[in-house]
């Protein structure tokens, strides 16, 4: 790491405190950018970096609501708006109890690369809230939902801020989300992506973040003339990318063995089927229940509780050959990642983001395994939102079979990014560099043709 990169990080610490995880973010995209730092002063000159992990604007506000017994509750609203130098503003809102400035920047910045890399026309932004949806009744989720839109409906638009789902924001919160803006600014707008079929969604967009990561796997593994075909795969989570990973895992011959939520995971070595799929999915989806209940319906699978102060995560710890973390961030450590190479396993693709710590990332990376970053495995999904809003732009809906193979297209496009720009900055076979330099320059030329704004 060079002299201007360590003082750089020393400055982003310094300026924004108790920050660990955008901390971590910004770590590891930077680092990959020295290689492009030596060859390209004009970035520096520019002061690029200095700009690109300054938000353009961060909105924090209350969230005022009244629960079913008539109690007042009050959270944080926030949405981060990154970066818009090559589109609106895009990217997930988050509802879980650990939201907080810190984690909505990480994610917020983690945004502005994948975005580029989807080729699409998508600025970068995240947001969310405190709120935790689990154990609440559906009026009081859309009440939450309203009193949260009573603000943040002032600062987004087709043009200007386009927010999805993210972790605790699925169809139902999306549903009740548009209809409030709807209310709101009177006008029928792709303000918002992952709605409902019917009203404006996408075909395929609530498969695609899952499926997209299977599809980026498929193509690192096609490098070492490869197929997902009989591989065993361990994947944790159980919301809305587990799933559909879980899906195209099956559908292209490969063997999923575990799902997890935050307190466990259940081991299934005869494989996660369509069948018992189907079982997770009206759990999770419509009975919010926990994964724990997929032993009792399947009782050769084993239940393991996780305490999350362990040193690791037992789910790690399975034998495989291709892993797909898609709960959340931090998920594995530098001790997971080992346990992980110790027991086969040569592919990763992250569904989720950032969910390996920085030691973890080092593992994977001095291991020369097929280890494809969150910012690049995991960008199908913002880039169906982008299909979604041409589609909305057009009024036009496009087929399945139209989505899907535009999404398997993109997901080609941006493996073959990172694989060429990679070998470009010298370092063949590294995703990590790959994925992060090819989303800056992009980002960063645009920056410098719009000069100081
Ligand atoms: P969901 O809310 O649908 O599911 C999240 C899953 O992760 C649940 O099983 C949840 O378990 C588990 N989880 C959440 N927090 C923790 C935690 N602290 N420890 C352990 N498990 C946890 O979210 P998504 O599937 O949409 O998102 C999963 C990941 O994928 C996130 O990192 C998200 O940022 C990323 N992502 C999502 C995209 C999308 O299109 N939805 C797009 C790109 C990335 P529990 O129910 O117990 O909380």
């Amino acid at each position: 790491m060079s002299e201007y990169v360590k003082s750089f990080l020393a400055g982003v610490k310094s300026k924004n405190p108790n920050e660990p995880e955008f901390h971590q973010a910004v770590e590891e995209v930077v680092d990959s950018l020295s290689l492009v730092l030596d060859r390209h002063s004009e970035y520096r000159s520019h002061k690029i970096l200095e700009r690109i992990v300054e938000p353009e604007r961060t909105i924090t506000f209350r969230v005022p609501w009244m629960d079913d017994q008539g109690e007042i509750h009050v959270n944080r609203g926030f949405r981060i708006e990154m970066n818009s130098a090559i589109g609106p503003y895009k990217g997930g809102l988050r509802f879980h109890p650990s939201v907080n400035i810190g984690i909505l920047k990480f994610l917020a910045f983690e945004q502005v690369f994948k975005n580029s890399l989807t080729t699409l026309p998508m600025g970068g932004g995240k947001g969310g809230s405190d709120f935790d949806p689990k154990g609440k009744s559906d009026n009081e989720v859309m009440r939450f939902c309203q009193s949260f839109m009573n603000e943040l409906y002032r600062h987004i638009g087709p043009n200007t801020d386009v927010p999805a789902g993210d972790i605790g924001v699925g169809g139902r919160e999306i549903g009740f989300l548009f209809g409030h803006y709807k209310k709101l600014r009177n006008e029928f707008t792709g303000v918002l992506t992952g709605k409902g079929l019917h009203w404006g969604g996408s075909l395929i967009r609530p498969e695609a973040t899952g499926y997209g990561s299977v599809y980026f796997a498929a193509e690192m593994l096609s490098t070492r003339r490869e197929t997902l075909e009989g591989k065993m795969c361990l994947v944790s989570g159980s919301g809305n990318v587990a799933q559909y990973t879980v899906q195209k895992i099956n559908e292209l011959g490969g063997k999923a063995v575990t799902m997890s939520d935050s307190n466990g995971f259940i081991y299934d070595p005869a494989g996660i089927s369509a069948e018992k799929l189907n079982f997770v999915m009206e759990l999770k989806n419509l009975r919010r229940g926990r994964i724990k209940e997929y032993t009792d319906h399947f009782p050769a699978a084993t239940y393991t509780a996780v305490d999350p102060k362990m040193d690791h995560n037992p789910l790690w710890d399975r034998k495989a050959s291709c892993a797909f973390p898609s709960a959340t961030q931090n998920e594995i450590n530098g001790k997971d990642a080992a346990n992980l190479i110790r027991n086969g396993v040569y592919c990763v693709a992250e569904g989720a983001n950032m969910p390996t710590t920085l030691d973890g990332v080092k593992v994977f990376l001095d291991a020369k395994i097929l280890y494809g970053p969150g910012k690049a495995a995991n960008a199908g999904g913002v880039a169906t939102s982008g299909l979604e809003m041409s589609q909305n732009s057009m009024r036009l809906p496009w087929p399945r079979e139209e989505v899907d193979a535009r999404l398997r297209g993109i997901m080609k496009a941006i493996h073959s990014a990172c694989v060429t720009t990679a070998e470009r900055f010298g370092t063949p076979g590294n995703y990590v560099n790959g994925a992060n330099i090819s989303g800056f320059l992009k980002v960063a030329d645009a920056m410098i043709d719009q000069g100081l704004v």
